[in-house]
């Protein structure tokens, strides 16, 4: 595996590579790997030539400090296994080198109300900081694909949209949520749960997949309470639980649901853990 430190050595790497009509998978990551990394990594591989994965813990997308500094870091470990994953190339930007002082302002993007509700009410300025660093990423890599998880899902939503207003001719490709065997979507902060809140965690998984067992069943609002209710009394603090449409996560009011997103973020102490879960309505064969 290569390692590379600045955007000009990673593209004297690629150009040739791209010259010659192979294709450039590319995995952003903040680091702290897990086997959801991992599943990006090996979906890249699977239909790229090449696969990039960066490690950089984003400053500007942390809206609290305290988060910023708590935030999982090993990159030794890291290294480890993707060397285990046979990765072609880690990226390794320090913060002048994705950010530095003469860097052109950010282009104006539009992306509706999508970077304001769900996760942006709850973390202002979280989007865009990730639009930022994902222009700086996808303009300087100009990868075939970029692989991104569901576990974000409003995250995957704007950076397509990103990508279409940016006009490059990259794709994403949305991953799975990769749970551990108890339900719990995995998460770098899940390294900071202590033993009692580890076993409560995965309560949030079985709330939605009750959730998702009831849309169309209870009306949306009852759904919703009744939900925020069940995490309370286990324990949590809910920031949101909402069910929403897929392609512009607005809250869904009621009438027959095709298609949602159950989604949450939900505190377990000083621990803020988000999750979701899609529903399709079953297509009755007439
Ligand atoms: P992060 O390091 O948390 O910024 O995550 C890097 C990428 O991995 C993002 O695209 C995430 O959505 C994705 N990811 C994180 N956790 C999971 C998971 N449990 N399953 C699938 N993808 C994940």
């Amino acid at each position: 595996m290569l390692i590379f430190k600045t955007f000009t050595a990673l593209q004297e790497y690629l150009q040739p590579i791209k010259a010659a009509g192979q294709t450039v998978g590319f995995v952003p990551t903040m680091g702290a790997l897990h086997k959801g990394h991992l599943s990006l990594i090996e979906a890249s591989k699977s239909s790229n030539t090449y696969t990039v994965c960066s490690i950089f813990v984003n400053p500007t997308q942390f809206n609290d400090p305290n988060d910023l500094e708590k935030y999982p870091r090993n990159v030794q470990r890291d290294i480890v296994l993707l060397e285990q994953a046979q990765l072609d190339v880690l990226f390794l930007p320090t913060v002048e080198e994705v950010y530095p002082t003469n860097l052109a302002p950010l282009p104006h993007f539009q992306f509706g109300k999508l970077p304001n509700i769900l996760e942006g009410a709850h973390r202002p300025g979280h989007f865009d900081g990730v639009v930022q660093v994902m222009h700086r990423f996808l303009n300087q890599i100009r990868p075939t694909q970029v692989f991104m998880g569901k576990k974000d899902y409003q995250q995957q939503l704007i950076v397509t949209h990103l990508i279409a207003q940016m006009g490059i001719a990259t794709q994403l490709i949305p991953g799975v949520i990769i749970r551990d065997s108890d339900g719990l979507a995995m998460s770098s902060r899940n390294e900071r749960l202590d033993a009692h809140q580890r076993q409560l965690a995965p309560t949030i998984h079985l709330v939605l997949k009750d959730a998702q067992a009831q849309v169309n069943q209870t009306p949306v609002e009852a759904l919703r309470i009744k939900s925020t209710q069940k995490l309370e009394a286990a324990g949590f603090q809910v920031e949101y639980f909402e069910i929403v449409d897929p392609e512009y996560m607005n809250r869904l009011n009621g009438g027959f649901i095709r298609e949602a997103v159950i989604c949450t973020a939900s505190w377990l102490g000083d621990i803020r853990l988000i999750d979701n879960l899609e529903f399709q309505a079953v297509a009755v064969e007439g």
